[in-house]
């Protein structure tokens, strides 16, 4: 745990503070719900058909990449603009209080692309620097944002194996049930498989 939770007050003194905060806070009887976006609400198979070289650039070099030679503005024009979210997921969320989680080095790329879809307008987002990070940005959007503790929290992923890895931790620091989907999309055209992991 130790490496998700440092910071300059150490992490096990960071655990025991936010767990005494949880237990200040209203207990609710709703569900909190938070999607993932990268291959959880948007399939990149298209991207990667029309740009083969980004299979070929690690994926922290992949916003260099559009960056310096295909342009950024053209990228999101071709694969975001008018490209509607499969259903599935998104029909389930409430903007009002479920929210975008995505990880990316590239800040901009990031949010740009998820601000490219007409569908998450609503919807905050939180952006981490990578799937890691999203273990203590959650603590942080419920004790900070959210500021009550929802009877269950609902994580969709693609990638789900931090959230599953870490979800004792999170269930005990918050005193709530996290429960783990993991998603597999079908491209932009819907789900192959949504289940609990
Ligand atoms: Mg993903």
């Amino acid at each position: 745990m130790s490496d998700i939770t440092e910071n300059i007050i150490g992490w096990r003194k960071l655990e025991e503070f936010w767990s005494e905060l949880a237990k200040k806070l209203e207990k609710k009887d709703n569900i909190f719900q938070v999607a993932d976006f990268d291959y959880t609400l948007f399939s990149r198979d298209e991207q990667f058909t029309g740009i083969p070289e980004l299979l070929n650039n690690r994926a922290d070099k992949w916003p260099a990449y559009l960056f310096e030679n295909y342009g950024m503005i053209e990228f999101l024009e071709k694969y975001y603009k008018n490209h509607p979210l499969p259903k599935g997921i998104i029909e389930k969320f409430d903007p009002s209080r479920d929210i975008i989680m995505t990880a990316g080095g590239s800040k901009d790329f990031q949010i740009a692309k998820v601000r490219s879809c007409p569908e998450l307008n609503d919807f905050r987002v939180v952006l981490t620097y990578d799937g890691k990070e999203k273990i203590p940005e959650l603590i942080r959007y419920i004790l900070f944002e959210l500021r009550y503790i929802p009877s269950e929290i609902i994580v969709y992923e693609d990638r789900p194996q931090y959230f599953v890895e870490y979800r004792d931790f999170v269930e005990e620091t918050l005193w709530t049930k996290l429960t783990v989907m993991k998603v597999e999309m079908d491209g932009n055209e819907g789900y192959k498989s949504i289940g609990e992991v």
